[in-house]
């Protein structure tokens, strides 16, 4: 790495000690910055990197709450606010065992580029639990969440940060939170969380979005080298929300889908997943993989070895950050993958996406590939703000139209620093270009 560029990186490394996701993100983000320092001397002048990679804020708070056996337990609570110069703070939040400073922190830093990829008003963060919902009851879910906002309300604001769900956090745990915020603060404040229920504040098509823009991405990555995703054979990691409408996007242009996993395993179904099926396993009795197996005959269970042994031609990681390793990525290569995009945040490893990009597959990296989702977060904020609905084709053509412009954008920038085909320089330079002009204009805060 160019050496102010890793001074900045070693800096990062000492102040944050014991954060390797995070570590690894500003480092990707920073490899790619060579070509902007070295033409705009002003970043440096103004300290815009070092700003960047420290967060405006950082809450780490108590969550007590009530299981049903009426036994006190405590969890950790965290939100990042990330950076603000593009918008208030918007991003998710995760509740999972493996939730710490350092993962809340990774996925903040990549929302804040992400969001501005989006070209919407929205700065980026991140928050989250280390609680973990499997197995828990509906109520104790409730109390959780309950116990949660009763912190985080004070933080948040639809102008100040806007959090939405994330691993963990669907429709269920937003409707907890949103129902808590309103009883506290007396406010019926639409636009403080997105990925609502559509009856009361939501979007049509959010559910949808970061699936669907994934495959969006794909799609249009895949029409530069004149190929259709019509046909393709497509692996698919994850069951939950991005999964499964990747899934449902990739057979309506008709790609053949193939594979899905959860933490307990892999379903290889030769005849094709059947969405349906998967969604009422996992949507609605909130079941495991293997349970989808058993109910269909054309589908094997696997635990142990890897998803990305299945044969592909498309893969979509959709499960959660380094879940796609070296060894996977010449797996992949090794079977023919054409493109690798990612629908989950940081699901490949840096050896993976150099291996990929080496050998030519066409890599979408997440901040570009999965940032549908937040934008329609984002058209939901739009939404609020008016007072308005929009229908489920409304939605979703401007879903499309963002993905179509965050595709050429980066393609476009790629191409300007003489690497045709590399959106993970594409990515990272255009949202950082953006995040840096803003922080350039409104000065040293
Ligand atoms: N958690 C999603 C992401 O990683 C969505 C965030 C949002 O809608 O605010 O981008």
């Amino acid at each position: 790495m160019e050496p102010y560029l890793q001074s900045v990186y070693e800096e990062v490394v000492h102040r944050n000690p014991g954060e390797p996701e995070f570590h690894q993100a500003v480092r990707e983000v920073l490899e790619s910055l060579a070509p902007v320092v070295s033409r705009r001397p002003e970043l440096a002048d103004a300290a815009v990197l070092e700003r960047l990679v420290e967060p405006e804020r950082q809450i780490i708070f108590r969550v007590p709450w009530i299981d049903d056996d009426g036994k006190v337990r405590v969890n950790r609570g965290y939100r990042v606010e990330y950076n603000s110069a593009l918008g208030p703070y918007k991003g998710g939040l995760r509740f999972h065992r493996s939730v710490y400073r350092g993962i809340v922190k990774f996925l903040g830093f990549e929302q804040v580029f992400k969001n501005a990829l989006t070209g919407l008003a929205i700065g980026g963060g991140k928050g989250g639990s280390d609680f973990d919902p499997h197995g828990k009851s509906d109520n104790e879910v409730m109390r959780f969440c309950q116990s949660f906002m009763t912190e985080l309300y004070r933080h948040i604001g639809e102008q100040t940060d806007v959090p939405a769900g994330d691993i963990g956090v669907g429709g269920r745990e937003i409707g907890y939170l949103f129902g808590q915020y309103r009883r506290i603060t007396n406010r019926y404040e639409t636009g403080v969380l997105t990925g609502k229920g559509i009856g009361w504040g939501g979007s049509q098509a959010r559910t949808e979005a970061t699936g669907f823009g994934t495959v969006m991405f794909t799609e249009r990555m895949l029409a530069t080298k004149k190929v259709s995703i019509d046909g393709q054979r497509v692996v698919v990691s994850g069951a939950g929300n991005v999964a499964i409408y990747a899934i449902q996007k990739a057979q309506a242009l008709g790609a053949h889908v193939v594979a899905f996993s959860d933490s307990s395993g892999y379903v290889v179904d030769e005849d094709g997943v059947d969405v349906a099926l998967l969604r009422e396993v996992k949507e609605q009795a909130r079941g495991r993989a293997g349970d989808y197996a058993d109910r269909r005959g054309s589908a094997r269970f696997v635990t142990g070895g890897s998803i990305w042994d299945v044969p592909c031609t498309v893969a979509l990681p959709c499960a959660t950050q380094n879940e796609l390793d070296a060894d996977a990525a010449r797996t992949l290569i090794k079977n023919g993958v054409v493109a690798v995009a990612e629908g989950a945040n940081m699901p490949c490893t840096p050896e993976a996406v150099d291996l990929l990009q080496e050998s030519s597959v066409l890599f979408g990296p997440g901040k570009a590939a999965n940032a549908g989702g937040v934008a329609t977060s984002a058209l939901e904020m739009q939404q609020n703000a008016a007072r308005d609905h929009w229908t489920f084709p409304v939605t979703e053509n401007k879903l499309q139209a963002v993905m179509d412009n965050i595709h050429d954008a980066c393609a476009a920038t790629a191409d300007e620093h003489g690497q045709p085909g590399n959106y993970v320089l594409g990515a990272n330079i255009v949202g950082f270009n953006r995040v840096a002009d803003a922080m350039l204009a409104q000065g040293v805060i």
